[in-house]
């Protein structure tokens, strides 16, 4: 196992794993934006750059994609690094300047505001960093989002800007997106689920007991497919809402006659 010596710490990990793996386990903290454990690193937020130690020069890295195949030394609390990492998040700031997730981490990091102009409505508080198309494509296997456009009009968005129809209204986007952009919005009149600012709706499915709208139709019809026992009773569970089926077991149990010995 190869040895990481972080800021002066030793720590022991994996061949294969990455200087954010080695940190993690160091306890030593790195701002993360777009990493996520489900999906392929693709550091395209930069915000956890470290400086690797080469000899006699010092090369600035990505720690959530740089893997360790040897011994290596990190510096993440050097100026170099953290400066760039300050840097980073003034333009990350300047993209989303309504985000109160990045302002937070921000804060954190102590940056107080950016010195860069902000971007136009068009392109406004989304960062690009792509994670809500990796989990789309990678994990529920829709890719009903992607990248759209080029340079400075670069956006995430739906095949042509319209509603997808590969999308199934889960909302694994949103729950990922760091800065809060993607938003579920309920449309209780319609009984739809719209995925914003994508502009995909789905039905929702209503608790059979109070009517409230639980989750997308095509959700559990996905989930369904994949359960291959206990088929009939995983529909029943699916039936109520939490709050409803709890109503509901506590009256099966209500009307069971108590055995006395
Ligand atoms: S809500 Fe739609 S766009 Fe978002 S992850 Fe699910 S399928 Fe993809």
């Amino acid at each position: 196992m190869p040895t990481v010596t972080i800021d002066g710490q030793k720590v022991r990990i994996k061949k294969g794993l990455t200087v954010l793996d080695a940190a993690k386990k160091a306890g030593i903290w790195i701002p993360t934006l777009c990493y996520h454990p489900a999906v392929a690193s693709e550091a395209s937020c930069r915000l956890c750059m470290v400086e690797l130690d080469r000899g006699d020069w010092r090369q600035l890295i990505t720690a959530c994609n740089y893997p360790v195949r040897q011994d290596i030394v990190v510096y993440v609390s050097s100026e170099r690094a953290e400066k760039a990492r300050r840097g980073v998040m003034e333009l990350l700031l300047a993209r989303a300047p309504e985000s109160r997730e990045l302002a937070a981490l921000a804060c954190r990091m102590g940056v107080e505001k950016t010195h860069y102009p902000s971007v136009t409505e068009s392109q406004r508080n989304c960062i690009l960093c792509g994670l809500c198309v990796s989990v789309c494509e990678q994990v529920i296997g829709r890719a009903a989002i992607g990248f759209a456009g080029r340079g400075a009009e670069r956006t995430v968005a739906a095949p042509f800007r319209q509603a997808s129809e590969d999308c199934i209204g889960c909302g694994a986007c949103a729950a990922v997106c760091p800065v809060g952009t993607i938003k579920i919005r309920l449309h209780k009149d319609e009984r739809e689920i719209e995925i914003s600012p994508f502009k995909s709706r789905a039905k929702m499915v209503l608790c059979e007991r109070c009517g409230m709208p639980m989750y997308s139709g095509q959700v559990s019809r996905e989930a369904m497919s994949k359960v291959k026992i206990g088929r009939k009773a995983f529909t029943e569970y699916l039936r109520l809402c939490p709050k409803c089926r709890r109503t509901e077991t506590a009256e099966r149990f209500a009307s069971v006659p108590v055995r006395r010995e």
